[in-house]
């Protein structure tokens, strides 16, 4: 029976059962479409990547004898979008079945669902055989009504179900789950790092053809040395060398930044684990392997804090974007308003932090975590940003931001706008912990150890004044409440003074 299967972009993984045997009746459908290069801007790179991986595929797909449908963007009968280029494929083959893989964006689902429906074939949902648990597992694991979902508690039990870092006795590695308080130190110079094993693809052809059909991007397309993988055989050298050169030191300077490396010691996989040419298990398995085969060079706790992102916080956050969408992105519970400045379109701030990790976001496509969560994040929090804004910032920008990932991490994690569902605590700091964790402070025109003065770092004074206008609601959080006591416990002068101080911040937005 012809049977018309499509293939997303964030469904790259060529293992998938579909592609087990060949079969002539199955016509597989990969698109590159507009109604997906236009739903937000996107970073040049992010499109690139991800129609390079496309294309690839399909290559390998025909190799292997499978029939394949390809639309290119500038292919003149594109419709650009899923719907209207299905059928006129359904035509083309005289379809009579209609297979999709389960999406991982809500908006995805609805519209696939939507044409399922409609289409007039029999349709049918497949899994997308990627992520360790189902759609609805993070929910099952919690209490419905629980105010709120730990994120330990449900990896550990992910531990336990996978046997990942696991004895035989059913106890963790080392006698403890997490090994967090050994890892967060900063990088000063030593050790070495591991180098760069970036790729060096020469996209421009790609990039002329995604120019001239007039897709809006922002960010360098690095064209000429592409560094992202468009395959698995790609991907796997890359998990390859970042276990063998990153691994080892990743858990203790997890938390560090640095003016001289974007991603110390950082993996950089979150692009191939989310179009799927990795599985979150192969790679937790190669780290633990490693350790497994060279203790002394690997230590436990980097093992573990590797492991808990790909297990622990990353089938976590799908869970609960799942769990919680469609109402969740217009989350905003802190009541935030202000437009995002203008220098997140170009990097060029004075706040040396803030300058080096979106000047690298926007040059790369990739910033780390820390970057992420405690400089562009943390600003965003305490100067008071609409979430919805930051969020879609965050989504256009990055490598590896697909709508599952991203909108968690930024709308609970990073701009706590969910009332703390995800994160017990908000994320918010001042120039101190820039100071300790990065060198950024050392290049800046802005003093970090200044609340008020007219060279005081911005982040001191938004900082402060945060837990200011959001006493009452913290005050009696134990992981923050210290920091909350200490801003009700100054002088009412001084109090005012910050809040002044603020207000000409907020004022002066777009030239701090
Ligand atoms: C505000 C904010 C926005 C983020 N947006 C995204 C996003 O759009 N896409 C994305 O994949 N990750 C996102 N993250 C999570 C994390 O920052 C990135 O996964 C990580 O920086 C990618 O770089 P890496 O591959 O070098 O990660 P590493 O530090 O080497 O970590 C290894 C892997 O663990 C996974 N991981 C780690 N932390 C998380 C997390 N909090 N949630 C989910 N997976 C995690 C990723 O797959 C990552 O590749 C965001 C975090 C924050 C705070």
């Amino acid at each position: 029976m012809a049977t018309v299967r499509l293939i997303l972009g964030d469904q790259l993984n060529p293992r998938h059962s579909w592609f087990d045997r060949v079969d002539p009746q199955v016509t597989y459908v990969l698109m590159e479409v507009r109604s997906e290069t236009d739903y937000v801007k996107h970073h040049a790179q992010k499109v690139i990547a991800v129609f390079a991986g496309m294309r690839r595929l399909a290559e390998q797909l025909q190799a292997a004898g499978h029939r394949v449908r390809y639309f290119r963007i500038g292919d003149a009968d594109n419709r650009q979008a899923f719907a209207e280029n299905l059928r006129q494929v359904f035509a083309e083959v005289g379809a009579r079945r209609f297979e999709y893989q389960e999406p991982d964006e809500h908006r995805l689902d609805e519209d696939l669902a939507t044409f399922a429906r409609t289409c007039g074939l029999p349709a049918t949902m497949a899994p997308s055989e990627h992520f360790l648990d189902a759609r609805d597992g993070v929910a099952r694991h919690f209490q419905p009504a629980a105010k709120r979902w730990l994120m330990e508690s449900y990896y550990r039990s992910v531990r336990v179900r996978t046997g990942l870092l696991m004895e035989r006795d059913g106890t963790p590695y080392g006698g403890k789950w997490n090994y967090d308080h050994d890892n967060r130190q900063p990088w000063k110079g030593r050790p070495g790092l591991p180098g760069a094993w970036d790729l060096a693809h020469d996209h421009r052809a790609l990039w002329s053809e995604i120019e001239a059909a007039g897709v809006r991007t922002f960010g360098s397309p690095s064209a000429e040395r592409f560094p992202w993988p468009r395959d698995r055989v790609e991907a796997l050298a890359q998990l390859d060398a970042f276990i063998t050169r990153g691994l080892p030191e990743f858990g203790a300077y997890e938390d560090a930044m640095h003016s001289t490396s974007d991603r110390l010691f950082h993996s950089r996989l979150s692009f191939a684990l989310n179009v799927k040419l990795l599985s979150p298990r192969e790679v937790a398995e190669a780290a633990v392997r490693r350790h497994e085969a060279d203790p002394d060079a690997v230590p436990l706790a980097a093992t573990e804090g590797f492991v808990r992102q790909i297990v622990g916080w990353r089938e976590y956050i799908r869970g609960v974007y799942w769990a919680k969408m469609p109402a969740y992105r217009d989350s905003n519970d802190l009541g935030h308003q202000m437009d995002l400045p203008g220098w997140f379109w170009t990097g060029e701030t004075r706040m040396n932090c803030l300058r080096h990790a979106i000047g690298q976001s926007l040059g790369t496509a990739y910033a780390h975590h820390i970057q992420r969560l405690m400089v562009i994040g943390s600003f965003c929090l305490t100067a008071g940003i609409h979430p919805r804004a930051v969020e879609q910032w965050f989504l256009g920008v990055y490598i590896d931001a697909f709508e599952w990932v991203e909108l968690p991490n930024v709308v609970g994690m990073s701009q706590h706008a969910d009332g703390g569902f995800l994160a017990s605590k908000p994320y918010a700091c001042a120039a101190s912990y820039i100071s300790k964790m990065s060198d950024y402070c050392a290049g800046c025109g802005y003093d970090p150890k200044d609340r008020l003065g007219p060279l005081a770092c911005p982040l001191n004074a938004f900082y402060w004044d945060f837990w200011l206008r959001h006493q009452q609601r913290f005050a009696n959080n134990p992981r923050i409440g210290m920091a909350v006591r200490q801003a009700m416990a100054m002088k009412p002068a001084e109090q005012a003074a910050i809040r002044a101080k603020v207000a000409q911040l907020r004022a002066d937005i777009e030239t701090l």
